[in-house]
């Protein structure tokens, strides 16, 4: 009898030791790395992680694997937005959200747009600012409680008084208040870097400052610069304390030198970047985040009556229609690209719609795919986990019915998702 249990708990460990593994015979793989497109492969997954990649079709060995047939697919890694706002989406009562709603409806929100971004292939994302509860979204999805693409978050915006991501600008003035530090409102050196350390407190990965006006924001300029530039200096210089690299959301042309002359490593828009900005973006290896599609959303919202305030229509009519072009000289340049769409801007979900806006604006569609891929993964310092289908690698796969590279619009339609070795879409 003794034996006999003995003999049972032994099958019964060598069954649970072994692991499942998934086998996913591809037609095609983008490899990101190498800029190529790879046929007949099958990918195993084991876990979390990519076991190994075998060329030909291979069908599972033991008991309990799983196979999956994408022999008619293309296969990608996981895509990765550097430009998101998780707790909130565009819709003509927008603005009255910040009066009524509580953080805890921002939260709830949040949930629904996190899981429609992880639909739409993007496994990973930048969170660039929102009223703070994108920490504990980014928490909740990594504890498995919600479903969500992996979140490196800044939490709230640092603007200065007035500025872009003044939570208190346009308000009647009854209701604004002196936000300060705390609340991601500096104006000297001292606050510059109280702010950042309370973003750490707060537990943030990342900071984002608002180096010049912006669009949607209840103010009159989109595009003056709001920090000094010494100003900007101390908070990228506390911020390397903390491991944190500094993201900057700029459109005019002042702002933008301040910020890559005091070393943040993203601009965020870039609209106005003038050709001597983009030879400092070179010397400073400073990513252009293009954000193309907030552009095209914003000027066709423009024209839509009293969807945006007063004052914010002419900034968009302004703004929105020059944000390709920019991106187009700014390639042709040589200008360091990552990818980012400031997805809240327009519907969660849409953010491959910034891939088709690349290309047309001269993008090779291979490049565009490495600039959501390799290029943002070594942004997050995440080079040697995402961004490739690789053994080793996390399982973050995504598949597309047609070959991106022969047609980009193909992204907008995933038919795929796993994360972490986990199917959320098939
Ligand atoms: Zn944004």
């Amino acid at each position: 009898m003794k034996k006999l249990l003995i003999f049972c708990f032994g099958i019964f460990l060598s069954v649970t030791l072994q692991a499942q593994d998934i086998y996913i015979q591809a037609g095609k793989i983008i490899d990101t790395k190498n800029g190529k497109v790879l046929t007949n492969k099958t990918i195993i997954v084991s876990g979390e992680k990519i076991r190994s990649i075998e060329n030909g079709f291979l069908s599972p060995e033991k008991d309990g694997d799983t196979l999956i047939d994408m022999k008619d697919k293309t296969l990608l890694p996981g895509l990765i937005d550097l430009h998101v706002h998780l707790e909130s989406e565009t819709n003509p009562g927008k603005y009255l959200e910040r009066y009524v709603n509580n953080e805890a409806d921002n939260a709830f929100n949040a949930v629904g747009f996190a899981k429609t971004t992880l639909m739409a292939g993007f496994t990973t994302v930048r969170e660039l600012g929102g009223s703070g509860v994108n920490i504990s979204l980014r928490d909740a999805i990594n504890k498995g409680r919600i479903d969500g693409p992996r979140i490196f978050t800044v939490g709230k915006s640092i603007a200065s008084t007035g500025g872009h991501a003044d939570p208190t600008s346009g308000m009647n003035q009854k209701l604004m208040e002196d936000p300060g530090p705390k609340e991601g409102v500096v104006n000297n050196i001292d606050d510059a870097r109280k702010a950042v350390r309370q973003r750490y407190k707060n537990g943030a990965d990342l900071i984002k400052i608002t180096a010049t006006g912006g669009v949607l924001s209840v103010a009159k300029s989109s595009s003056n610069p709001q920090f000094s530039e010494e100003e900007i200096r101390a908070i990228v210089e506390t911020a390397k304390d903390y491991d944190f690299h500094v993201a900057a959301h700029a459109h005019g042309d002042e702002g933008m030198q301040r910020a890559i002359r005091a070393g943040v490593k993203t601009i965020e828009h870039g609209t106005k970047m003038s050709d001597e900005t983009m030879e400092l973006m070179k010397k400073h290896d400073a990513y252009l985040v293009p954000t193309i599609t907030a552009g095209k959303e914003v000027t066709e919202k423009a024209e839509v009556e009293g969807y945006y305030p007063e004052v914010v229509v002419p900034k968009a009519r302004e703004i929105g229609p020059q944000i390709q072009d920019m991106f187009a000289r700014a390639y042709k340049k040589g200008v360091p690209i990552a990818f980012g769409t400031d997805a809240g801007v327009f519907k969660h979900g849409e953010n491959a719609r910034e891939f088709v806006y690349m290309t047309e604006a001269g993008m090779p569609a291979m490049e565009a795919i490495q600039s959501a891929t390799i290029t943002n993964a070594r942004l997050l310092n995440m080079q040697d986990k995402i961004g490739q289908l690789q053994e080793g690698f996390l399982a973050d796969i995504i598949a597309v019915d047609e070959d991106p590279i022969e047609n980009i619009q193909s992204l907008q339609n995933v038919k795929f998702v796993m994360k972490e070795g986990k199917i959320y879409r098939k």
